[in-house]
């Protein structure tokens, strides 16, 4: 006997959408998160592609997801998942906290990434003093300062454009060019106070005990720059959040975690969906359309139990 039908690893869009859908076939759920629920987004300063609500704070949709998943009574508990097994079928989530493990028929994995790390120099030493992942975050304490942005995806150049209304300079320095939408990138570039060096490594971070500023080192010329600052923020990409899941034979080498196109993985009732399966796009739309298929999938695999 189960404790639920289906157990939601990650409350971020992708969980919280599984979790309407699945409620709503009728199954018994529980959504686990190690944070306050909304993953991502919560962080993210304005969302301006989620169709049918026009520009929105990353929050006010977060809470509006979970407000909704509340009205449907979904439970949500604060649980770090470090593992699940399975025996005879049966899937045990086990969590950190007072090793409390629950059983489920069926498992979704929606754990999404978290950021990823240059490995130089001083980098470790600076991280919550000087470096940060979250300009929504950090960002409000930068008024009228110098920061950098390492990064030149969507999200460098999207946190980068916020900062750059809020600090006094941004400096945006990136491994080979801006790839974020051209739209974006043209706003950033417009931006008075925006420096962009395209082209450039960072070799290392310097400071006093607080960071000061990061060292350049252009790729082209070999000619190295310093860099004054108060916070460095980095957005150079994101790891998959799975560790917890390596003994399931579910990830694939780089960590992701490999479904078909209904979100099933190869172990009949695990799930994945979201940032944290393998697939192109990264984004909110998809994530929770990865959640809708995999709490309908997971609704059918728990029918054919009963
Ligand atoms: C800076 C930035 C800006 C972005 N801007 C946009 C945008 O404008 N538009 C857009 O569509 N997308 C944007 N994205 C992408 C979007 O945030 C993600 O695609 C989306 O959040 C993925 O949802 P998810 O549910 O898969 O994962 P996440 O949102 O990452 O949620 C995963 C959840 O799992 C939890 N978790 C992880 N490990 C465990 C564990 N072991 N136990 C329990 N819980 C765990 C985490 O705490 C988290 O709450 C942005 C991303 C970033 C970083």
């Amino acid at each position: 006997m189960a404790d639920y039908d289906l157990i939601i690893i990650g409350s971020g869009p992708a969980g919280m959408t599984a979790a309407i859908y699945a409620v709503r076939a009728n199954l018994s759920v529980l959504m686990l998160d190690r944070l306050a629920p909304g993953g991502k987004i919560i962080n993210t300063n304005e969302i301006q592609n989620y169709p049918g609500v026009g520009t929105l704070s990353g929050a006010e949709l977060a809470i509006q997801m979970f407000q909704h998943t509340q009205q449907l009574n979904v439970p949500f508990d604060y649980k770090t998942v470090k593992a699940v097994r399975i025996e005879d079928g049966l899937k045990y989530v086990c969590c950190e906290e007072d090793d409390t493990v629950y059983t489920a028929h069926a498992v979704l994995l929606c754990t999404g990434t978290s950021s990823r790390m240059l490995g130089v120099a001083n980098e470790e030493l600076y991280i919550g003093n000087g470096i940060s992942f979250c300009a929504i975050c950090d960002g409000p304490a930068c008024k009228d300062k110098d920061v950098v942005v390492l990064g030149g995806g969507n999200s460098a150049v999207e946190e980068a454009i916020y900062l750059a209304e809020v600090a006094k300079t941004v400096t945006v320095a990136v491994r080979s060019y801006l790839k974020a939408d051209p739209v974006a990138c043209d706003r950033l570039r417009s931006m008075k106070n925006v420096v962009i060096y395209e082209g450039y490594d960072v070799l290392d971070f310097y400071g006093n005990g607080r960071l000061h500023g990061v060292h350049l080192k252009s790729k082209e010329t070999g000619a190295e720059l310093s860099v004054d600052c108060a916070q460095v923020f980095e957005y150079i990409g994101q790891l998959p959040a799975t560790e917890c899941f390596d003994a399931l034979g579910v990830l694939n080498t780089a960590g992701y975690v490999e479904v078909d196109d209904r979100m099933a993985t190869r172990v009949p009732g695990i799930y994945g969906a979201g940032d944290c399966v393998v697939k192109n796009l990264r984004q909110v739309i998809t994530a929770c359309a990865d959640g809708a298929i995999a709490a309908q999938e997971a609704s059918r695999y728990v029918q054919s139990l009963r």
